[in-house]
């Protein structure tokens, strides 16, 4: 028996002499190098006692040496779990409650204290690849004898965000990572002679499995850069070929004068995803730069489920199509009845990247999987007549107000138009008349301040009486998390008082 995930993705680079990764400095590492300290740390694991199945949590900072300690939970055949950085010790411990893991990597400052809350091994592991793994690491060989794993063994668990309730553990298998990997490496025609700006964190399924897996699966390499600073990833544009990023990068990119369209003229291609990329920005950085964003859609428990065409038109505020393979349904959210073209609803998804359920939630996950297979991605979204889809917001989002139903993404598209408006976010607030009221979040452009009365005019004239803000609430910035997505639960918070006392 094999370990396909291995085998397909890693175990063929075990000779490689082709450089994998670019540091900041320049310094590279080649495949070869990346999977013989994988190897190590393979044997490392399983030292500590992590045995097939066995969960490793891994709460670290980007580098080199993390990347491998997802390689090495693939080969030892661990359940590779990766948490954001920005986890407090208290939250964590919810995490090892729930994993139970047999093996915990950290940096050494979280060491003593995650000592205490947990029977696993603890390790550390720091940003510059320092600690008691690498320590450990050395005394082992730099090749291990792959465990077997079934194509549909759990390979990783990433937790989601979690923002309302408790975070839950979306279980993704082996297949589900491969298959993803091989249907983007085609459609985005990645080839080797590729070198990926890669500025995201990696533990997020997008800087984890859509840009690494896809780099490592067709061999190509990625200028790995611990985060995002935008004067950083301008000086290393001219040595990408392609770059994927959140929705903010864009717009950090734009709001300096590095990127300019000599810069990136050889570029092959930009990706965006992780949260909605505005038309605007997407129109903005085609005037500067002449390249056009690829905008496509997926989720922690899909893995990538929409694109935008490589070839074909990319149409701005849209994510394109299903990935070949995958099935798109847009339904009524309360009966599953698909929808006609142009209609609001539930998006839903079926596919060899959808997840296989919840860790230990059984409960959520047959509320969220359909009998035939549908997954209820939570996404409100339509297609247009040009088969191209639309994500309309989250359905935790939608407002009821007076009975109506409010979609946040019309609101905010108007509000952005607005003379000033930089960008918008429209929430509800508890209304004592009609259950709730629309509360528009704005942000000015720069210095400009806004005018609301040009705003209540504008959004009399395009949109229904139902639908108009009744206050607006002006802010430096929208909290977004580092994913680039608005944290509208923040916002909720901060406007739930007005329209009624506290
Ligand atoms: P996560 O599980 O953190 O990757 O978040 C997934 C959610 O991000 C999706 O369910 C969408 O709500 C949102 N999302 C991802 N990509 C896009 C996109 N291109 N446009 C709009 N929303 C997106």
């Amino acid at each position: 028996m094999a370990n396909v995930l291995f085998d397909t993705l890693f175990a063929r680079h075990q000779n490689n002499d082709d450089d994998f990764l670019i540091n900041p400095d320049g310094s590279t590492l080649t495949y070869a190098a990346f999977l013989a300290m994988a190897g190590k740390f393979a044997n490392t694991l399983q030292a500590l006692g992590a045995n097939p199945g066995d969960r490793v949590l891994v709460q670290v900072q980007k580098s080199p040496e993390a990347l491998a300690v997802y390689v090495a939970c693939v080969q030892t055949g661990c359940i590779f779990i990766p948490l954001n950085t920005a986890y407090t010790t208290s939250e964590v411990e919810y995490f090892i409650s729930d994993a139970e893991p047999a093996v915990i990597v950290c940096d050494d400052t979280a060491r003593s204290a995650l000592t205490e809350l947990t029977t696993a091994a603890v390790v550390s592991l720091n940003a510059d690849g320092s600690g008691s793994l690498r320590d450990a690491a050395e005394n082992h060989p730099n090749t291990f004898e792959t465990v077997a794993r079934d194509a549909t063994d759990v390979a990783a668990i990433l937790y989601t965000s979690g923002t309302t309730g408790r975070s839950k553990g979306a279980m993704l298998t082996q297949d589900n990572l491969l298959s993803n990997a091989e249907t983007l490496v085609d459609y985005w025609q990645f080839t080797r002679a590729d070198k990926l700006l890669h500025a995201l964190p990696i533990y997020h399924t997008h800087g984890l499995f859509v840009a690494s897996n896809t780099i490592m699966l067709c061999g190509a390499s990625m200028i790995f850069l611990p985060k995002f600073n935008a004067d950083e990833v301008v000086s290393h544009l001219p040595d990408a070929t392609t770059m994927m990023g959140v929705p903010t990068f864009y717009t950090r990119l734009l709001a300096g004068d590095g990127l300019t369209r000599e810069l990136v003229g050889h570029m092959r291609l930009f990706i965006s995803g992780s949260a909605p990329l505005l038309a605007e920005t997407h129109e903005e950085f085609e005037q500067r730069t002449g390249q056009r964003i690829l905008e496509r859609y997926g989720m922690t428990e899909t893995n990538m489920n929409t694109s935008n065409p490589y070839d074909g038109e990319r149409k701005a505020g849209t994510v394109g199509f299903p990935l070949p393979g995958v099935g798109i349904r847009i339904c009524n959210p309360e009966s599953g009845a698909e929808l006609a073209d142009g209609e609001i609803g539930m998006l839903e998804v079926k596919g060899p990247n959808v997840f296989a359920g919840y860790w230990r939630m059984p409960e959520k996950t047959a509320e969220e999987l359909r009998d035939n297979g549908f997954f209820i991605t939570g996404d409100l979204a339509k297609r247009d007549s040009d088969g191209y889809i639309h994500i309309v917001g989250r359905d935790k989002d939608l407002i009821i107000s007076g009975g109506f139903n409010v979609y946040p993404k019309e609101i905010e598209l108007v509000l952005d138009e607005v003379d000033g408006v930089l960008e918008s976010a429209v929430v509800a607030a508890p209304h004592p008349d009609f259950g709730e009221g629309v509360v528009a979040v704005l942000v000015a452009d720069n210095d400009t301040s806004i005018d609301i009365n040009a705003a209540q005019e504008t959004v009399s004239a395009q949109l229904a009486k139902f639908k108009q803000p009744k206050s607006y609430l002006v802010l430096p910035a929208l909290p977004r998390n580092t994913m680039g997505k608005v944290q509208k639960n923040i916002l909720r918070e901060q406007v739930k008082n007005t329209f009624t006392s506290p």
